[in-house]
């Protein structure tokens, strides 16, 4: 058999025959082309492999990924979360302690200012932080659904 492709069409109709974007026309015209000729039938077939490969990819991947490091990442997850669990409850203890202290002591205003500034500082950065791990949390949970 030789191996000369006579086809009249562009090889993008090749590729839109396999993403059914065809007219029916178009694709009658690649099918019995293909019928014919086994270069343009093995240019098919491995672009279909090609295209198998690529969309299973994303799919798979990430899930034999998870599996893999989800044992070792689960300690070092709790590790973090329990840590910054105690600097949160560590930075309120200061933060009260430091509001309490101002409020009771002598102090100028400028002290005020700096304690009571420091300190709403501190509790933003410590709830933004809070709002990411629970942010964090529900998508690790939403991942889990999906898988
Ligand atoms: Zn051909």
């Amino acid at each position: 058999m030789a191996e000369t492709c006579s086809r009249s069409f562009d090889e993008s109709l090749l590729s839109g025959y396999l993403d059914d974007a065809l007219t029916q026309g178009d694709a009658q015209r690649v099918r019995i082309h293909l019928e014919d000729c086994s270069s343009c039938h093995t240019l098919v077939v491995d672009m279909k492999r090609i295209r198998k490969a690529t969309m299973t990819t994303p799919f798979t991947s990430p899930a034999d990924e998870q599996w893999d490091e989800r044992p070792q990442g689960t300690g070092s997850r709790s590790a973090f979360t329990l840590g910054w669990l105690v600097l949160i409850i560590w930075g309120v203890g200061v933060i009260g302690f430091a509001l309490g202290h101002a409020w009771a002591g002598p102090q100028t205003w400028i002290e005020r200012l700096i304690l009571f500034g420091g300190g709403s500082g501190i509790a933003l950065v410590f709830l933004s932080v809070l709002i990411d791990r629970l942010k964090n949390r529900k998508t690790d949970r939403y991942r889990e659904v999906e898988k």
